[in-house]
């Protein structure tokens, strides 16, 4: 019998699809909510039954909480999954859905808010042992005197982030004391008229250091292991580009200790499901600095070294199953590699929507291409740019990048502008191939080739 009958899939593009796969595979049958633009999505097609929740913004169709309840009710499905972004991390969202007598396939909504706030985070982090970034270790306070003490007690550069942040918004850094009053201000404000919630705290700035990202999996029966780590230092404008498992020049023990310091992190808040713990890695050490409780764009690279289906064991967790493995269970083979295409001018990084026109997906050992594009679909404006996942696993590092090479120059993808040439030149690239470089690196690079 499977764990669910039914269930609603209240997301789109790639995740929709990768969520479809893995019910389908459970006997689980699936409901696909989606906008106007969207009908041709390929998982609406595969899905056992199909509502239109609204129009293309995604404020009125992905993020309309009323039609998506709606149209749980209608279908008679008992569960419902987020995927990532849109409704993922919405608290409210997942106590509308238990409220309405469903299964939200997430951790429960207390504890999305409590993850949710950064500052609560990492107070709940620091009284479950996780390190985090040197910082006022709370909300600062208007008293400007009592501020400055703890910038000069953190040491310059520090930054001021907003309690409510995301996306990479409401962060600013400070190098000089003579500027830190001005920006503590200013960071207050437009974290006031962007989140609606004007917290704002103070860290440490790490100059150089690498994202390495820890992830979990819990069950509601106590129980927890962590599934390795992820270095997704690749980025542009705080966005991956690329990511890897595992982060390279991590040793067993250390994967052993900080994965550790996680699962126990899981246990004390009453985790439950898949989450990330977020770390900044300097000098040896890590740092967190948030946690998503969700599942991640980037969670193939994990299923491929670990062999573990992270979103069936998700559904399962949330259905009241045990983890399907211990620790122990858990060994780390091989390397893996991910690729995130985007929709996008490879120089200027612009959008690019419109019809994919030829279309060949790469294939061979270890290559895999989560993507729900086909030939002749018309990518839509209204949405993220990301069209699909390329993932390479391999026996090591060096095997995974020269299958990504191959199946990148294997890829046929005609009619829209794509990153694909960006790939191809970051996977030939000295400093790529040797790993282990910090969250500057791509910029750097792009910096150095618009001078050459
Ligand atoms: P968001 O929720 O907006 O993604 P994060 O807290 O995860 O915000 O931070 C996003 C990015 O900002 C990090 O990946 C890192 O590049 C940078 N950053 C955040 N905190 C620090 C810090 N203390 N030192 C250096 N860089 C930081």
């Amino acid at each position: 019998m499977a764990v669910f009958e039914k269930l609603v899939i209240a997301n789109r593009g790639e995740i929709a699809l990768r969520i479809l796969r893995a019910c389908h595979s459970m006997g689980i049958k699936t409901v696909a909510v989606h906008s106007t633009v969207d009908r041709n999505l390929k998982h609406v097609a595969l899905a056992d039954e199909a509502v239109c929740i609204g129009p293309a913004p995604g404020t009125e169709s992905y993020l309309n909480v009323p039609a998506i309840i709606a149209a749980t009710e209608v279908t008679d499905a008992v569960a419902v999954h987020p995927g990532y972004g849109f409704l993922a991390e919405n608290a409210d969202f997942a106590e509308r859905v238990e409220k309405s007598g469903f299964v939200f396939i997430g951790p429960r909504p207390e504890t999305i808010r409590l993850m949710g706030d950064k500052v609560s985070a990492i107070e709940a982090m620091l009284d479950a042992g996780v390190p985090c970034v040197p910082g006022s270790d709370g909300a600062l306070t208007g008293d400007m005197a009592e501020n400055h003490a703890i910038a000069r007690r953190i040491g310059y550069p520090v930054i001021i982030k907003a309690a409510a942040g995301g996306g990479g918004r409401g962060m600013r850094v400070v190098h000089t004391e003579a500027h830190l009053s001005n920006a503590l201000q200013l960071t207050q404000q437009e974290a006031q008229t962007t989140f609606g919630d004007g917290t704002i705290y103070m860290e440490k700035f790490l100059e150089n250091p690498r994202h390495v990202e820890v992830q979990v999996m819990a069950d509601q029966h106590g129980n927890a292991i962590h599934l390795a780590e992820r270095d997704c230092s690749t980025q542009r404008r705080h966005q991956k580009v690329i990511e890897e498992a595992p982060a390279p020049g991590i040793t067993p023990e250390q994967r052993a200790e900080i994965g550790g310091v996680c699962v126990e992190a899981c246990k004390r808040i009453g985790y439950r499901g898949a989450g990330t713990f977020e770390f900044l890695y300097d000098g040896g050490r890590f740092y967190f600095i948030e946690m998503n409780t969700r599942i991640q764009v980037e969670h193939p690279v994990s299923e491929l070294i670990t062999g573990v289906d992270l979103i069936k064991e998700q559904i399962r967790v949330a259905a009241g199953e045990k983890l399907s493995y211990t620790q122990d269970d858990i060994v780390v083979r091989g390397h893996a590699i991910e690729c995130r295409i985007n929709a996008e001018d490879p120089e200027t990084f612009m959008p690019c929507p419109g019809t994919v026109n030829g279309f060949h997906v790469p294939g061979g050992p270890g290559i895999r291409v989560d993507s729900h594009i086909y030939d002749s679909y018309t990518v839509p404006p209204n949405y993220d740019s990301m069209i699909g996942k390329l993932i390479a696993h391999g026996e090591d590092r060096e095997t995974a990048i020269a299958r990504m090479r191959m199946a990148l120059d294997e890829m046929v993808l005609n009619g829209i502008k794509t990153n694909i040439p960006l790939h191809k030149w970051l996977l030939l690239d000295p400093g790529f191939i040797k790993g282990g470089f910090n969250i500057h690196y791509l910029e750097k690079r792009l910096k150095d080739r618009a001078s050459e």
